[in-house]
Parts: structure tokens; sequence; C-alpha cells
């Protein structure tokens, strides 16, 4: 009882310290968007609930994305109907989600997401709603689902960039989290508490994290300050949440800039404790392999190239692999089987943090079986090797390996330079192997310190 008079007198307070309770309104001339820099299906669902009646905004990702002159992934709309309510406007709408319902209304590959105006559910007065919106001991958001108007639905939101929705029959602008001001200073700032929207959801930190790099703006320090001491929080994320978030993290274009972000902020261990824990033994080498891999990535999406995850996920992980393999072979397992067993180790626990599909982690397998593989060439070995439908990604992985500093032996020059000749040219170079004084074996690493590097195929031998 006091619980809630005390919170029915301290959330005026908190309101006036997040969000406002009138809006900012910016008319037509007072920002750059116009309405048909908009996907025509999402004006059109905005345009149709309002017509029956409700409420009907465009919302987050899109207005802040064109107010910076960003091309917006996607087209996200707020509204005052419920989901149920939009479902009964249109044909091609299905409702999803448990945690946090939402309406996907589908125009053939385009689909518009359609959120109802909610509210922040205060901590403790979950008794009664416990179906509609429930929090965890840590403060944890399990359930969202209770409905509310436009300026609770601000008020919930991450960002204040995220929190700008546009009308488009109008075309003003509805700010009421002072967004406006954050996208002109190039801040993400979180609406309210920082400490406790973090609680609330752990995510948040990877998305200002994300933001920051996709936008190049700066984590506004109080956001930033509490990220450190929180990142353990993430532990308690569902890994297939986690798996979706790291792609948007890695695969969107940013992806070296958000891995030096997310290190900075001691978000990448929660994230992927061994290949951190690798990145503190063997700052240089390691660092360069991921950060090569993200450059290569980035730059791949930026020409419209495919990029898959499977390859990403087998270069964050490789440096975790020696020293598992080490562990296992002074355990008394022979070469071979312990880089074997680690493989399937590393991928195993990863699997527990960010949960990756099979149709993912059974390629990233072969990418490193690959790499054991590439070494021995002899007879009808390299042909068959380059038929297999692995080796283009096996051969780039190989050449990422020796960019980050790893001694092959010129194994990547070697299937270089097989690719390019003619039929006569390979048996010839087929010949120089055995000839040479390795013979067929896979060129002898040299290292000084064995530990300083990941394994290649040929040390398992
Ligand atoms: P993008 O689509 O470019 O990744 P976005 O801002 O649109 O960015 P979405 O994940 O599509 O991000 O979410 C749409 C909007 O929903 C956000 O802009 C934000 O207002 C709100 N939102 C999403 N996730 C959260 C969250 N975890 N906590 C609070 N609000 C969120
Ligand atoms: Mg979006």
């Amino acid at each position: 009882m006091l619980k809630k008079l005390f919170q029915s007198i301290r959330s005026p307070l908190r309101r006036a310290r997040g969000v406002r309770t009138t809006p900012e309104v910016l008319g037509s001339s007072q920002h750059p968007l116009h309405h048909e820099q908009i996907s025509r299906n999402a004006v059109g669902v905005v345009d149709r609930l309002q017509r029956a009646g409700y409420q009907a905004y465009l919302v987050g990702g899109c207005v802040r994305d064109l107010l910076l002159g960003v091309e917006p992934k996607d087209f996200d709309v707020a509204t005052s109907a419920t989901p149920e309510q939009v479902r009964n406007e249109f044909r091609n709408a299905r409702v999803i989600g448990r945690r946090f319902k939402l309406v996907h209304v589908h125009f053939g590959r385009e689909i518009i997401e359609v959120a109802t105006f909610r509210t922040n559910h205060p901590q403790g007065e979950d008794d009664e709603d416990s179906h509609l919106a429930a929090r965890n001991e840590s403060g944890r958001i399990l359930r969202d689902n209770v409905y509310g108007s436009q300026e609770d639905d601000a008020q919930r939101r991450d960002f204040t960039i995220n929190a700008l929705y546009y009308d488009p029959a109008s075309e003003r602008i509805l700010d009421y989290a002072h967004g406006m001001h954050d996208i002109r200073n190039r801040l993400v700032r979180l609406i309210g508490d920082p400490t406790q929207r973090y609680q609330e959801d752990p995510v948040r930190m990877l998305r200002a994290v994300r933001f920051a790099a996709k936008l190049g703006f700066d984590i506004e320090k109080h956001s930033a300050a509490p990220i450190r001491q929180l990142a353990h929080l993430l532990n308690d994320i569902p890994a297939s949440r986690l798996f979706d978030e790291v792609l948007k993290l890695f695969l969107a274009g940013q992806g070296e800039r958000t891995f030096d972000l997310l290190c900075e902020y001691g978000l990448f261990a929660p994230l992927f404790p061994a290949s951190a824990a690798a990145l503190k033994r063997e700052p240089e080498y390691v660092g360069s392999l991921i950060r090569q891999a993200l450059a290569n990535t980035d730059e791949r999406i930026r020409l419209g190239k495919p990029v898959t995850p499977a390859f990403l996920f087998a270069a964050l992980l490789w440096p975790a692999l020696p020293a598992r393999a080490a562990a296992l072979q002074a355990s008394g397992m022979p070469a071979i089987p312990a880089l074997q067993e680690a493989a399937h180790e590393v991928i195993g626990e990863q699997c527990r943090r960010t949960a990756i599909p099979k149709r993912f982690s059974l390629p990233l397998r072969e990418i490193w079986d690959m790499q054991e593989r590439l070494p021995r060439r002899q007879g009808r070995r390299a042909d068959l090797l380059l038929e297999n439908p692995r080796f283009r990604a096996g051969y780039d992985f190989l050449l990422l390996r020796e960019s980050a500093g790893e001694e092959t032996g010129d194994l990547g020059d070697w299937w270089t330079r097989y690719q390019e000749v003619s039929d006569s040219e390979r048996r010839n170079m087929i010949r120089e192997l055995s000839s040479s004084p390795d013979g067929a074996k896979a060129p002898r690493k040299r290292r000084r310190n064995p530990r300083k590097r990941a394994p290649t195929g040929q040390s398992q031998e």
C-alpha cells in the first residue's frame, strides 16, 4: 500500500526527467523528412489505422535514420490499436511474439511491424497483471504487454533518438524525449535512469553500442557510465536472442567499429567468453584476426556481396581453439582428436551463449576442417579440394589467418596460384610438392613460440 502510494507520488517526477507530457511538435518546414521517402506500404498501414479511428505513427529507427540521411532498414509503426484490432484491419497480418506482442503486416517480401502503444510497467506492481507484464528478481522485464498512451509509449522506448513519431499525413514529428536535440548533437542517450533501464533489459547495452557504431554517435556519458559494471547481466539473456543481436552487431556494415566499442565497454566477453580470453592472452594476433574478418565483412556488405554468419563465427571462435586443444593434449589426448574435440567443445559452449543454428554451425565446422585439409595437396587431393563446395570459404579463411600473422608456409599463395594456372602447370605444382624437402607434408610451421599462434592444419599431423 505504502509502496503504491510512494510510486504514485514518485512517478510524475520520474516522468518529468524522462519524457515530456506534451511533445514538441515539429511542422513539415522544421525537419527534412518527406513522406515520399517512406515505404508506401508503411504509409498505407498508418493511413488505414488512422482512417479506422486509431492513432498511428511511424516510429523508431526509420524516423531516426531518415533524419540522418541513412536508408532505414525497416519501417516500424506505433498505434493505439491493440494487436487484435490491427489484425482485423489487414488481411495480410499476423500477431507474433509472446514476450512482446506485435503485428506483422506482410506485403510480399516487405514486413511492416506494428506495435501497440505500451507503458513502462512499474516494478512491484505486476501482481494483478502478471500474465501481461512480469519482471525477474533483477528487474529484467520478462513480458511487456501492458498497453498505454502515446506518452507512455515514448517513455518505455530505449533511446531518445528512437522515440520520435512521424505522422505522414500531416508530416509532423512528435518529440517527447528531446530526441531531435540528441540527433543534432549525435548522442545515444537512454530515456530515464540508465541503470534501471539496463537492468530492465540488458540488451539495451548492446543496442547503445550498435547505434553508436552505426550512426557514428557518442554514447552520452550518463548512459555510458554503468555499462561496464552491468555487462554481466547479459549472461541472463536467452541465447537465441543474443544470437540475433550478434548478427545485428556484426553484419550491419560497421562490424569493426562495433567490435572496438564492445571491447571498450566490456561487452565482448559476455558474448564470446572463450574468444575474449584468447584476446586477453594474445591481443595482437587475436585482435588482428577478428578485426580483419570484420573489416572484410564490412567491405563485402558495402559492395552488396553476400556474407555468412558461419564465416564470421569461424573467425570469432578460431582463436579459442589452441588453448583448448593444448589442454586436451596435456591430459593425454593425441593431437588430431584433441583438435577435433576442442572444436566441438568451443562451438558447444558458444551455443550456450549465442545459440548458433545448425545451418551455420555445420559450415563453420567445415571451414575449420578445411584448414586441416588445405596443406595436404598431394596426388588428386588438391583437385578434390577445389571441387569441394566449401573450398572458397576455407581458402578465404586461410588468407585471413595469414593476414593476422599466422605462419602457414605461404600456403595461401600456393592455393592462389593453383587456382589461376593451367592443368599442366597444376601437375607441375603437385610434383614440386613431392620433390620439396617437406615432401607432401604440410609446410612446417616456423614459430618461435608455439603458443603464439592459432593452430594450422599441419600442426595436427
Ligand atoms: P534498426 O531497425 O535500424 O535496427 P530500430 O531503432 O528501428 O533500429 P528496432 O529493433 O527495429 O530498432 O526497434 C524499433 C523501436 O522499438 C526502437 O527504435 C525503439 O524505440 C523500440 N525498441 C526496440 N527494442 C527496444 C528495447 N529493448 N527497449 C526499449 N525500446 C526498444
Ligand atoms: Mg527498426
